[in-house]
């Protein structure tokens, strides 16, 4: 008899269940998110599309522990995430999660280098350990050569790769990517997407709030948002982006 000592394969990197959410506006609340079920295994990446105002980054910012829910369940990398205290909160954000936004969200009066290694020194590096990883990533996504440049001399593209420099620099285990092409041209967005697909082949799980639907064609699977519920959740033939850069 063959006994297989396996590791469990598809285990959920989060798991979402009758997820809730309204937001207080004066004396009448606005339920943005009602019941939502989901779960993401290791190494997918997932779209979660819907039209403007259907609560994406209101999902995605309660996944990235930005932001609480009023009701449910989410468990991310077998951890409960519930009633954790500010510093706990952000201790696993720091450990399990990476983000990236459309308007980057680089501080301007630091370099490149610099904008990569902040994560770091929040984890305690010391300094050189801090630019080592920080170069390393940096090297990753093709700017070592702007390592000194401030994002003010960088294009929108070499701005967005900065700012998944960072986020990778703390080796999360989930990226977190809000509408990460919507400041971007046609060109550019997808050398940014064929960076993330090439992230996503190595491993990453990824999560991309996008309205685009070229975009998210580019992933895995697509999760369309309505009326607070998903309304849809299937699997695609992903289409590769071609990088230009
Ligand atoms: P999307 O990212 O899909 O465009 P959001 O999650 O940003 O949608 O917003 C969903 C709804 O919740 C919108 O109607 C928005 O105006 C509202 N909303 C978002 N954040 C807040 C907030 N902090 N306070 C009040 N209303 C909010
Ligand atoms: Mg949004």
């Amino acid at each position: 008899m063959i006994v297989y000592s396996i590791k469990i394969q598809n285990q959920a990197m989060l798991e979402i269940k009758q997820l809730h959410k309204s937001y207080a506006i004066g004396d009448s609340s606005l339920h943005v998110l009602k019941g939502i079920d989901l779960s993401v295994a290791q190494g997918e990446m997932v779209a979660i599309m819907g039209s403007s105002g259907s609560g994406k980054s209101t999902l995605l910012n309660i996944i990235g522990m930005l932001d609480e829910a009023d009701e449910g369940d989410y468990i991310l990398d077998q951890v409960p995430i519930k009633n954790l205290t500010e510093k706990k909160a952000a201790i696993y954000r720091n450990k399990f999660l990476g983000f990236i936004f459309q308007s980057f969200n680089l501080i301007n009066y630091k370099n490149a280098l610099e904008n990569v290694g902040l994560p770091l020194y929040y984890q305690g590096l010391k300094r050189k350990e801090r630019q080592d990883k920080a170069r390393f990533h940096l090297k990753k996504v093709g700017l070592l050569d702007w390592a000194t440049h401030l994002p003010s001399e960088l294009s929108g593209g070499q701005k967005q790769r900065v700012a998944i420099a960072r986020a990778l620099a703390s080796d999360p285990k989930l990226l977190l990517a809000d509408e990460p092409t919507g400041a971007l041209d046609t060109t550019t967005s997808y050398d940014i997407m064929a960076f993330l697909q090439q992230l996503n082949d190595e491993g990453k799980t990824i999560l991309i709030v996008t309205h685009e639907e070229d975009i998210a064609a580019m992933c895995k699977r697509i999760v369309r948002l309505r009326d607070g519920v998903i309304m849809e959740d299937k699997k695609v033939t992903q289409v590769r982006a071609e990088a230009h850069v």
